[in-house]
């Protein structure tokens, strides 16, 4: 792979089993032409934001190494959520088969009308810092800090680790 970026993919389900849905995903993430897999967090559940009238959700966070532009990347994630059955819905937040989130992408800011990252909900979600933090303990995320830092500042807000 030549001029390799570090980059950080979150992945949440919570419809049609989760738990295989994230695995189905991480093998498909690892299949990308372009894409290698350097790290896999633990498994974690946690309760769903936005509208509770949905199943808690099954959450990772994958460390790849890519060549791919971060466009040409989002465009690989949004085909693996469609392949596994996701319907786009008017309501935000809503249950899905699968979610795939640039969460990092090397030391870049990027912001673009479909592509923000660091991703915005970042600082500010368990689900995202806790699985990081654990393949990741000196990532300093940029424009924001300390991974450590940002984690000491975020409750657990009900996240359990499941492996
Ligand atoms: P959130 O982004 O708050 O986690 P969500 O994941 O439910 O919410 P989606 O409906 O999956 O939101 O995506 C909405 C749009 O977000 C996508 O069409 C995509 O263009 C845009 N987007 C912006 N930045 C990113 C990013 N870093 N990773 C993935 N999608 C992003
Ligand atoms: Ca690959
Ligand atoms: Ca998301
Ligand atoms: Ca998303």
């Amino acid at each position: 792979m030549k001029n390799p970026v570090t980059a950080y993919i979150g992945l949440g389900s919570n419809l049609a089993n989760p738990a295989e849905q994230i695995k189905a995903a991480r093998a498909a993430i690892a299949d990308i032409a372009g894409v290698q897999e350097l790290a896999f967090s633990s498994v974690y559940r946690s309760p769903p934001m936005g509208p509770q009238d949905q199943p808690d959700y099954v959450n990772a966070v994958m460390a790849i190494a890519t060549e791919l532009p971060p466009i040409d990347l989002l465009r690989c994630l949004q085909q693996i959520e469609n392949e596994q059955g996701r319907v786009r819905k008017a309501e935000r937040w809503g249950a899905r088969t699968l979610d795939l989130d640039v969460l990092i992408y090397g030391g870049q800011e990027i912001n673009l009308p479909d592509l923000i990252v660091p991703h915005t909900g970042l600082a500010e979600r368990a689900f995202v810092l806790y699985p990081l933090f654990e393949i990741a303990p000196q990532l300093i995320v940029p424009g924001k800090g300390a991974i450590a830092a940002l984690l000491a500042d975020c409750p657990r807000n009900g996240l359990e680790r499941l492996n």
